[in-house]
């Protein structure tokens, strides 16, 4: 069988354009935000779920447009925040990604514990300039139910949703990857009910159909082969953040005088990223360079 797997968004349109679905292969990016935050397995699970999802929604953005899902729970993880954009590319990271917690009485990690009760918060910076936020009360905290709560109830759009994670004993991801499906206007009662009959006619998880087929292709046929279905676009999906060491210098002129006078007493600082982790190291010939244009 030929192996062709790597991270994937695929769009398409079923039964007559009655919906519009997305699918989307993330183990790869899922594995490298796993290894930049050392996530535990239910920190990798939630947040994974949370950056494919993010996926899934900015599928319907424009260009340089950005999407970004927060999960205010109070719960161990003390919140997730996943960016995405049309392009295929994520970031994301867990506020306490070290949280360990027992199974479910499913045998399943917990996703729905760690994030608690709270909010499920959807930003987006559309390329007309304009921001906005909306924000919807988290209804499970297993992160797909309740993005299908916030289109429904934020968006006005009757959708479906899977996203799994699949963590290895080892902690590495096995699998991960995610759908979407939402109703078009004047999709018929015939349509809702195909869609309904395909979902729960499938066998297994959808982080265990990632793990088990060998292209993308197989996925999106596993997922959707009980549907007429039609696939529009193809494009790839990665882990990408956009901080850069020039970026974390303005920021740090941005802080003034004064702001920078405390750091300069230490002779270096290291930054952090929070999306990727990456550490930006400054030495004091740096810092007195970026101290002079702070006086500015
Ligand atoms: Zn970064």
């Amino acid at each position: 069988m030929p192996n062709d797997r790597h991270d994937e968004i695929w769009v398409g349109t079923l039964l007559q354009g009655e919906a519009r679905w997305v699918v989307a292969r993330t183990t790869d990016l899922v594995e490298e935000a796993r290894k930049r935050h050392q996530t535990s397995p239910v920190a990798t699970a939630a947040l994974g779920r949370l950056m494919t999802g993010a996926l899934l929604l900015a599928s319907s953005l424009k260009g340089e447009e950005e999407l970004t899902i927060r999960l205010l729970g109070d719960g161990p993880l003390g919140g997730v925040v996943a960016v995405g954009n049309a392009q295929g590319e994520v970031r994301g990271y867990v506020h306490e990604p070290f949280v360990e917690l027992p199974l479910n009485e499913k045998g399943k990690l917990d996703v729905a514990q760690a994030v608690g009760q709270g909010e499920f918060a959807v930003s987006k910076s559309l390329k007309n300039g304009e921001n906005y936020t909306s924000m919807v009360p988290l209804v499970s905290g297993e992160i797909a139910e309740d993005l299908v709560h916030y289109l429904l109830t934020s968006e006005q759009i009757p959708s479906a949703a899977l996203l799994g994670v699949l963590v290895e004993r080892d902690f590495q991801v096995a699998g991960a990857a995610g759908l979407l499906i939402q109703l078009l206007p004047g999709a018929s009662e015939a349509c809702i009910e195909k869609i309904e009959e395909q979902l729960k006619g499938l066998t297994q998880g959808i982080s265990k159909i990632a793990v088990e087929s060998s292209s993308m292709e197989e996925i999106v046929q596993t997922l959707l082969g009980g549907l007429s279905y039609q696939v529009l676009e193809k494009r790839p999906a990665g882990f990408h953040c956009t901080c850069s060491k020039e970026r974390i210098e303005a920021t740090l002129i941005s802080l003034g005088q004064e702001g920078f006078e405390e750091i300069l007493e230490d002779q270096q600082a290291e930054l952090i990223c929070h999306f990727c982790n990456e550490h930006y190291h400054f030495d004091e010939k740096e810092l007195i360079e970026l101290y002079e244009q702070a006086k500015k």
